[in-house]
């Protein structure tokens, strides 16, 4: 049996892995030239984590992974401490079963997975954009890795190509939660990354967040997240943008901003809802369908896990019969898993960035008192349930 999987991300390369061990053969195609560099730190658990245990994955997400002990907001002002978070206990809240990784670590951690399967059983093909690409210099025949395939999965995030080919215009679909946010990694900055090494931080503000992170190759992350109800494209260039709306917030930040790259990964925060999954052969996977948005904080977990259901249910297909069957089957288990973590995002979309000065200091507050005993268990399983740590919290 033959796949071909639109999309390197995280649903991709899993769905590749899976369908590999099942005996297929598959081909993964992906726009970028290689492995994606831009990422920002991300809260692993729940049902990918999960995912990862049975799969065999895990191992190696430990190892990619990063320890954090805790979290700190700031004052902007000041650069004083206002609250923080320790990240032991909402670590506990989990059961243990956290981790903090760096997008592109999780990527290269499940690409370097792909050596567990038989010789040859995958094939990633870089710089390939479905749909095929017109004219004789195509990398891959697109075209034909498409009519050979028994299936086709679109794991090609948020703005899914093939979601467009199948069910039309992503308007349809892409639900705006009413922020933006931006995110990139800098090097050569010893000072900052002195002041950040080891340390989460967070700036304690209205309508717009900066996150700031050292790395362990002695880079700095940086994190930007600001209020926008306006969703359709800007015009103005992300680096302007961005000074325009974090200039002047926070001496570190200016100077992040000042090393603000021309295409930082830099979007919308979105849900994406469709009524529809699966178009005849073709099914999507991951973002391109269920993109439960950062502020549910769980969205490459979710990737994962949906990928994992996915392909346990195609896995034994050997027919055309079977795999509309498992398709159905697929869509029918996964979608009220999907269904409640859009609910817990949209009900922090509120609170993720405190509107005015009276939510920040409720949020501060909040934090202060998870330190307590009787509280800290409360307050940190809503935000297990919810929105992880790092990219913000509900209140
Ligand atoms: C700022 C931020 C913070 C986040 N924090 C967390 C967190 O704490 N926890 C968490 O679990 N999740 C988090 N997420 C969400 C998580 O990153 C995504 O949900 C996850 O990466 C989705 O995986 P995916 O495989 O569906 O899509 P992606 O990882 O987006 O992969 C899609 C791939 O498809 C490729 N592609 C796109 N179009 C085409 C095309 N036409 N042809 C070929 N290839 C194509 C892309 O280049 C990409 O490699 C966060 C997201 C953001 C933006």
């Amino acid at each position: 049996m033959r796949a071909t999987v639109i999309g390197a991300g995280m649903a991709g390369l899993v769905s590749a892995r899976q369908l590999a061990l099942a005996g297929w053969q598959v081909d993964v195609l992906e726009r970028a030239d290689g492995p994606r560099s831009d990422g920002y730190m991300m809260d692993f658990f729940g049902p990918g984590f999960d995912a990862a245990e049975r799969t065999g994955l895990l191992p190696r997400l430990r190892e990619a992974a990063y320890r954090i002990d805790a979290v700190e907001y700031v004052d902007a002002e000041t650069g004083r401490k206002t609250a923080g978070i320790d990240y032991a206990r909402f670590a506990r809240a989990v059961g243990g079963r956290l981790l903090s990784l760096m997008r592109p670590d999780l990527e290269l951690a499940l690409l370097d997975a792909l050596g567990d399967v038989p010789d040859g059983s995958v094939r990633v093909h870089y710089g390939a954009r479905y749909p095929a690409p017109e004219g004789p210099d195509a990398p891959v025949d697109v075209a034909r890795l498409l009519d050979d395939a028994d299936v086709v999965i679109g794991a090609d995030g948020v703005h899914s190509s093939v979601r467009r080919s199948l069910f039309g215009d992503e308007s349809q679909f892409i639900r705006p939660m009413g922020l933006r946010a931006a995110a990139y990694v800098v090097d050569g900055e010893a000072g900052l990354h002195a002041e950040f090494d080891g340390r989460f931080v967070l700036t304690d503000t209205v309508d717009r967040q900066a996150g700031i992170y050292g790395l362990r190759d002695g880079r700095v992350a940086v994190f930007l997240a600001y209020r926008d109800d306006d969703a359709s494209n800007p015009d103005e260039a992300p680096p302007v943008r961005l000074r325009r709306v974090f200039g002047g917030l926070w001496d570190p930040v200016d100077r992040l901003l000042d090393r603000c790259p021309p295409h930082p990964y830099d979007d919308l925060v979105a849900q994406v809802v469709l009524p529809r999954w699966h178009r005849g052969a073709t099914v999507l996977a991951g973002d391109a369908c269920q993109a439960v948005s950062l502020l549910a904080g769980q969205g490459a977990s979710m990737a994962i896990a949906g990928a994992e259901l996915l392909t346990d249910l195609l896995g034994p297909c050997r027919d055309a019969g079977a795999i509309e069957h498992a398709l159905g089957e697929y869509e029918r288990r996964w979608r009220p898993v999907v269904e409640e973590k859009q609910a817990a995002g949209r009900r922090a979309a509120g609170t993720f960035l405190p509107p005015d000065r009276f939510r920040l200091l409720l949020r501060r507050w909040t934090l202060r008192a998870a330190a307590l005993p009787v509280i800290d268990s409360l307050v940190m399983r809503s935000i297990a349930g919810g929105t992880g740590l790092k990219g913000g919290t509900r209140v």
